[in-house]
Parts: structure tokens; sequence; C-alpha cells
């Protein structure tokens, strides 16, 4: 059923449902859904496949086979991704797979420089996500963020990066010689140097509701979304840049787009502000904030608003919401190691250290260098860095300027 190689059968409150699409959306691999409680078909269907009971999800592959309820290190290996390292230690672990990253291994690989990259999703992240790249240099008719970030894999690799994919780092140590990575399967690799590329994610309302239809109505990519909502009518959160962007995308699936700005005014530019205010699918209600996400039988239906200036609230119905409200830098991992933070998360590099009351262990004896971390040997680039710009061409530029300071620290060490 439906054209893609890979069908999810599954139902609106099931959470392990969601969990395989979000895995699926993560790695970028299409998939037909079906609710077998939409599809009394697709029901009869599930219950043929696991003798009569109805698991789910029960997921179907293009070679006739299927997984039911499978974990994620299940569909890592059904789907042939490479979860584990081919050796224990490197000169360089990479830990992320965006921009920064994959730039950063094409220079260190091609100073023969023994690079492993880790990612814990799609290889391109945000990248990835991004419909088109517009404002890449050298590409005058814009590029496909999914195309830019395959050929981005394929250049690394092509020089020799080793990857792993669908691994999450969960920590990192280090001795005076050493540094250790942890990944999510507990499994432990060392390297001489680290490069953190890990990026960001977007921000969440933290309002009644926000946790409980991820995935089942609220949604923070409209690429990887904004199909399952053909001819229906959608609210996107948001009035920066990706807010605009993405409702423009929208229009392209949903009848009608309500775009919720907290603030009196777009922060987006002035060309994309044009372009969203004049299409006739998109309506704009300023100084609207979201309170409360409501849903039936675990999907979200409606979203109630209010107007910050009236304080008067009102109930809408909507098929879905897209969050767009902002970054979160993804530093979870470091928080127990000694890679100094800013009070938002991301990290502080290099003369930035300098201005900090202690001087950092092992920075006795040299400055550190400017994308390196307040742990010697320890880097950081891209999105994730303090005062880096969060565009691609920046991230991919950190990545080359990070990848030749490594080699320069991998010669003293
Ligand atoms: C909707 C949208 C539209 C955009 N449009 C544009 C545009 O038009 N032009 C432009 O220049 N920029 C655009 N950007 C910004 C651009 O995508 C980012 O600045 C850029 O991708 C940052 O690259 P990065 O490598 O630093 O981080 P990311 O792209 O965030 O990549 C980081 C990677 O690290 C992985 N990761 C994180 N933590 C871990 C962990 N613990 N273990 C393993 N892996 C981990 C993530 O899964 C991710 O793949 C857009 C961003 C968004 C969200």
């Amino acid at each position: 059923m439906g054209d893609k190689e890979i069908s999810v059968y599954g139902a609106h409150w099931c959470p392990d449902c969601r969990r395989s699409k979000q895995f699926l959306g993560e790695h970028q691999i299409p998939y037909n859904w079906i609710d077998i409680e939409q599809d009394p078909e697709a029901e009869k269907f599930v219950l043929e496949k696991n003798k009569g009971k109805r698991i789910i999800p029960t997921i179907t592959f293009s070679d006739g086979s299927f997984l039911v309820e499978p974990s994620n290190a299940e569909l890592a290996a059904k789907l042939g991704l490479k979860t584990k390292a081919a050796r224990r230690h490197y000169d360089l672990i990479i830990i992320g797979g965006g921009p920064a990253g994959l730039t950063a291994a094409i220079y260190t690989a091609r100073e023969a420089i023994d690079t492993l990259v880790i990612e814990r999703a799609a290889f391109g992240g945000q990248a990835a996500g991004t419909e088109k790249l517009d404002n890449m240099p050298g590409f005058p008719e814009g590029v496909a963020g999914i195309e830019f970030s395959r050929r981005l894999l394929q250049q690394a690799k092509s020089f020799g990066v080793e990857v792993l994919e669908a691994q999450e780092v969960r920590q990192i140590q280090r001795t005076d010689d050493y540094k250790y990575v942890e990944t999510s399967d507990g499994s432990r690799y060392s390297a001489n140097a680290l490069l953190v590329a890990a990026g960001s994610h977007y921000k969440r309302l933290h309002v009644p509701g926000d946790e409980d239809y991820i995935g089942a109505g609220v949604h923070f990519c409209a690429t990887c979304d904004g199909p399952f909502y053909k001819g229906k009518n959608v609210a996107v959160v948001g009035g920066g840049n990706s807010a605009a962007e993405e409702s423009l995308l929208l229009t392209k699936f949903a009848d009608h787009v309500n775009i919720l700005v907290r603030k009196g005014q777009f922060k987006a530019t002035k060309i994309i502000q044009e372009s969203v205010l004049s299409n006739p699918k998109i309506n704009v209600r300023w100084h609207t904030e979201v309170k409360e996400f409501i849903g039936e039988r675990s999907k979200l239906t409606k979203l109630r608003i209010m107007n910050n200036q009236t304080e008067t609230e009102e109930v809408i119905a909507v098929h879905g919401a897209f969050i767009f409200i902002g970054l979160v830098p993804n530093t979870e991992f470091l928080k127990e190691s000694d890679v100094l933070l800013d009070k938002w998360g991301f990290i502080v590099t290099g003369h930035a250290l300098m201005h900090q009351r202690e001087r950092q262990k092992g920075f006795e004896k040299r400055a550190p260098f400017l994308l390196e971390t307040s742990v010697p040997g320890v880097f950081a680039a891209g999105d994730v860095r303090d005062t880096s710009t969060k565009q691609v061409v920046s991230a991919a530029g950190e990545g080359t300027s990070a990848a030749l300071m490594i080699r320069e620290y991998l010669k003293q060490v």
C-alpha cells in the first residue's frame, strides 16, 4: 500500500508508532503512514501479519519483510545503517554530521588524519531538513538541502572518512592523553582530539499538550511533515525567518496557514515578509501566544490561543501546528564535562575563554586555539558554538578552520 518502499501501519495514539516515524523522519527516509483506524483494509492487513493480533507499529519493507514494534536499533539494522565503528581509536572524532562536522571531516581526511564522524540522525543536520538553500555561494538557482547534504556526505566518504549512523554521543570524558566518547549503544571510542559540531534544535513552547502531540499534529519541520497536511488547515508558531519560510513551504500542501506571532511584527527579512503577507493562503495573527495544545484520541485538533494585548482567549481548530521559535544548542551530553558553556548552553571557545576569571586547566603554557574549547584538544564549530552566525556556509567555514587548528594541535600530541 502506498508509493514508498516502507509503510508504517499504526495509529495516532500509539507512542511507538510516533517513535518509529520520528526515527525515519530524522534519517530522512521516505515512508507511507497508514492509520489503521481510518482504513479497515489496513487494519485487516495488520491482523493478518500478526496472527490475529492488532500490534502496531507494523512496518513493511519493499523486500516483503516486516518488523513489528521494532526498537530504533532494530530499525537501524534493517535499514543497513552503520552503527559500529571499525576501530576503537581515531586521531579525531567528530560529533555531529551537519555542514560543520562533514566539512571538517573532508579537510582532516585529506590531511591523512584518521577521522570518525558520529551522527545520531540525518547527515546534513538542519541543512538536510531545509527545502532549499538559496544563499549558498556558487548556487545561483539555490540547492535543495537534502541534495547538498547528500553531496557533502559523498565527498567526505570519498576521502576515506568513516561515519557512524543512528548513534548519539551520550557523554565525553578525558584523561591527560586521550578523549573518550560514549555512544547510545554503550560503545566507547577514544581519540587524540574531538570536534563538537552538534548544532542545535528547535525550541519548544512548554505549554500543556506540547509533549503529547509531537508527531501527532505538532511538528518542527515543514519539509518532513508538511506533505501530511494536503488540503488541511495548519498553524505556524513564530515570527522569525524560519517561521516565515516554512509557512511559505506549507502553502504548497495546506489550504490555509495561520501564522501566530507573539509580537506585533515579523523578525524575518523584508523580502520574505513581503512574500508571506501577499500570499492568499496565509493569515497572520499578531500578538498571539499559544497557551495549550488540545487533542482528541491523541491527535491534535485545536489550539487555545491568547491575544497578549487584550488577554482574550480563543480556541481555534487546526489539523496541525508547526513550531519555529528558535534554537537550543545540542550540548546536553557536555553537561558533566569540563567544556565551558554560556548561559544558553552554547560552547565557549578561543579568545572568550581568556576573559574567564580562572585560567582553564591545560592552558597554563599556551592560549587556546580560536575554535578550541576550555578542554585542550576538544574543539567546537558551527551552530553549537556561541557567537557563531547560524548559517550553512559559516558552519562549513568554521568546520574548515577547526580542521586546520586540529591539524596543528595534533602535531603537539
Ligand atoms: C528551517 C531552517 C532553514 C534554514 N535555512 C537556511 C538557509 O537557507 N541558509 C543557510 O545558510 N542556513 C539555513 N539554516 C541554518 C543552517 O541549516 C545551520 O546553520 C547549519 O545547518 C548548521 O550546521 P552545523 O553543522 O553547525 O549544525 P547542524 O546542521 O545542526 O548539524 C549538527 C548535527 O549534529 C547531530 N548531533 C547533535 N547532537 C549529537 C550527538 N550527541 N551525537 C551525535 N550526533 C549529534 C545532529 O543530529 C545534526 O545532524 C536553516 C535552518 C533551519 C532549521
